[in-house]
């Protein structure tokens, strides 16, 4: 989708444990919320030009409370804040700063009272602003990204890289950094790196460009695409003998963020040189390796081992029956 330039993001503070002090750093709870206002939410993220990417930040200060104490007439307001920035064409989406106790309720609010064609991302943290490792800057950042997002409308909230909607969001865990659950509907997202990974595709094109060429070709000739694994003590050996024996594809499960044992890595490097092509997947069950390694290329889709060697597979073949 086409993103305009130099649009506006809009920032509404009311509060919370993101703008919370403690008079000790290891102090998670008894610190008192609502204390930092708007601006210095946003100077305690150096990022943050670069995730703005030329557009501008106007911030407000709507209330300053803790969200367990929320009320009708905040609710009144903020939504009166949320349709006069909403109207204005150069906005391109707001974020609310929110204490995490009652964001799901103004979420749902926020959500009936607007129906958003824009989005509008709540935000919040688990530990206050003074704390040896604040989630607040990160979760600010991520929910300011996410209300650049081309695909977005409507209401959602943002805590620690989970995007859920409006609907599903609740407060799970009274103390936990991930503190949210979109139940059994699952998060819409996930910010990882600065960049937003939408849980629906949406209209990604499920049908591989060579399909034909399964159909049409006796399976004795469909490229040979082997599996492995990196893991401890990992063996070159398998490798340089899938090689030797003709395979076309190696789809390789790495550990963590697709990393691989380096002698596994290295017979790899020299696979690709004779001319196999090589995919990266993660052994992790969850998730998707985020940005890319300098010497494999990850597998399309954050697909699974073995659905990365059917896409390879397939990618592998060409028109002549050889
Ligand atoms: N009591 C705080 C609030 O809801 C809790 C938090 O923000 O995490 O404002």
């Amino acid at each position: 989708m086409y993103a305009k330039k130099n649009q506006k993001v809009v920032v509404l503070a009311t509060g919370g444990t993101i703008a919370g002090t403690a008079t000790h750093a290891s102090d998670h709870t008894g610190y008192t919320a609502g204390q930092l206002n708007v601006q210095q939410l946003l100077d305690a993220i150096p990022a943050l030009s670069d995730a703005l990417q030329g557009d501008a930040l106007v911030c407000e200060q709507v209330v300053q409370l803790d969200s367990k104490d929320m009320d009708h007439a905040t609710w009144q307001t903020l939504a009166q804040r949320c349709a006069h920035w909403l109207s204005q064409s150069d906005v391109r989406g707001i974020v609310i700063t929110h204490g995490t106790d009652t964001l799901e309720e103004t979420a749902w609010f926020l959500q009936m009272m607007l129906g958003p064609t824009k989005p509008v991302v709540l935000t919040c943290a688990m530990r206050p602003a003074t704390a040896l490792m604040p989630d607040g800057p990160q979760n600010l950042l991520d929910a300011i990204t996410v209300a650049r997002d081309a695909m977005v409308h409507g209401v959602l909230a943002v805590c620690a890289g989970r995007i859920h909607g409006a609907r599903d969001v609740q407060k799970v865990h009274p103390y936990r950094l991930d503190a949210f659950s979109s139940g059994d509907a699952g998060p819409r997202g996930w910010v990882e790196q600065g960049r937003v990974r939408w849980a629906d595709l949406g209209g990604w094109p499920m049908v591989h460009a060579n399909a034909q060429q399964a159909f049409d070709r006796p399976v004795a000739q469909w490229p040979w695409v082997a599996v492995l694994h990196s893991h401890t003590n990992a063996d070159p050996r398998q490798v340089h003998a899938l090689v030797a024996a003709g395979v076309q594809g190696i789809v390789l499960a790495g550990t963590g963020n697709g990393t691989v044992h380096h002698s596994l890595l290295a017979a790899l490097i020299q696979a690709q040189a004779q001319g196999v092509a090589v995919r990266l997947t993660t052994r992790c069950g969850e998730g998707q390796i985020v940005g890319q390694s300098a010497d494999l290329q990850t597998a399309p889709l954050g697909l699974s081992v073995y659905k990365a060697r059917i896409s390879l597979m397939l990618t592998l073949m060409t028109s002549s029956l050889s």
